[in-house]
């Protein structure tokens, strides 16, 4: 693979570190060496998924007791008069119930300036408290389109694994039936590969090592190459994790539905934990697939 890499990119542009799994993580000096390879990875079919510049990552801010039916604009607006610019803002729901929290998340451009947003107590008449996101560590993204933990879709070029068979199609094209149990492509478990009752998820957070997402299939892998080309826009993966945020609010609104639903989510993980799982039969799986 670095010998393939040296006839595109000269020796002192780009810096290499070998990681488990057959992943080699990439570093630029040059954004043309950058593109360079990127053109020569996709002519190539080789894998590889990229992570946003650090400089280009939104600032988020959690905005509380704003009452849910604020206009956004007027939020983006008042922000900005105050010296902030908005990227984007999003009414925190309800995780299960999906009502709307007098609570807003908001993106903004990094900036100097950033930080003084906690100064803020007040939009007009209305009394706000703005704070930081909670940080839940048990949360690794997941990639809607490979699976694996610790990027999303939107940087990603590996190939696609259905979330709900484990098959190499795209989960909106899967034809799995209903009355077919789901078949994780992360450990071979019967259940779908975003449970978070997943034997690998779990392993994930005890070692804390994203690193240690073993490859789905084997091709070269290569991966951390830093995106200086897609617009760093808000994706369906990264709304999903405004739930993660929300979670704190779930007492307020919680209800008999919600009661029985949990109820039933703690059957259904109790059902998880007892199928055995083997990861041979992701490779079957997959052979008869190809
Ligand atoms: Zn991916
Ligand atoms: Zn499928
Ligand atoms: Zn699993």
């Amino acid at each position: 693979m670095i010998k393939r890499i040296r006839d595109v990119a000269e020796d002192e542009q780009y810096c290499t570190k070998s990681l488990a799994n057959n992943v080699i993580k990439l570093n630029f000096t040059t954004t043309e060496t950058y593109r360079n390879l990127i053109k020569y990875f996709k002519e190539n079919n080789i894998f590889y998924h990229t992570y946003q510049l650090k400089e280009e990552r939104a600032y988020r801010i959690v905005v509380k007791y704003l009452h849910h039916s604020t206009d956004t604009e007027e939020i983006r607006q008042k922000l900005l008069d105050l010296g902030h610019n908005v990227r984007s803002i999003v009414n925190a729901q309800h995780r299960i119930t999906k009502e709307p929290l007098n609570l807003f998340i908001v993106d903004l451009e990094p900036a100097d300036n950033n930080k003084d947003i906690y100064n803020i107590t007040a939009l007009q008449n209305k009394i706000i408290q703005i704070e930081p996101p909670r940080v839940n560590k048990n949360n690794i993204i997941q990639c809607a389109r490979c699976q694996q933990y610790g990027h999303t879709k939107t940087y990603c070029n590996k190939p696609f694994v259905c979330v709900k068979c484990g098959g190499p199609h795209n989960s909106k094209e899967c034809n799995k039936r209903k009355d077919i149990p789901a078949k994780c492509a992360l450990c071979g478990g019967s259940h779908p590969a975003n449970y978070k009752g997943c034997e690998h998820y779990h392993n994930l957070i005890k070692g804390n090592n994203i690193y240690r997402t073993p490859p789905i299939r084997t091709p070269p892998l290569v991966t951390n190459i830093h995106d200086r080309t897609t617009p760093p826009h808000s994706t369906p993966q990264q709304r999903r994790s405004y739930a993660e945020v929300t979670k704190s609010h779930e007492h307020q609104v919680e209800d008999t539905a919600t009661t029985l639903k949990k109820t039933f989510r703690r059957i259904q993980r109790a059902v998880y934990t007892t199928t055995p799982t083997k990861q041979h039969d992701i490779e079957h799986a997959y052979n008869a697939d190809q």
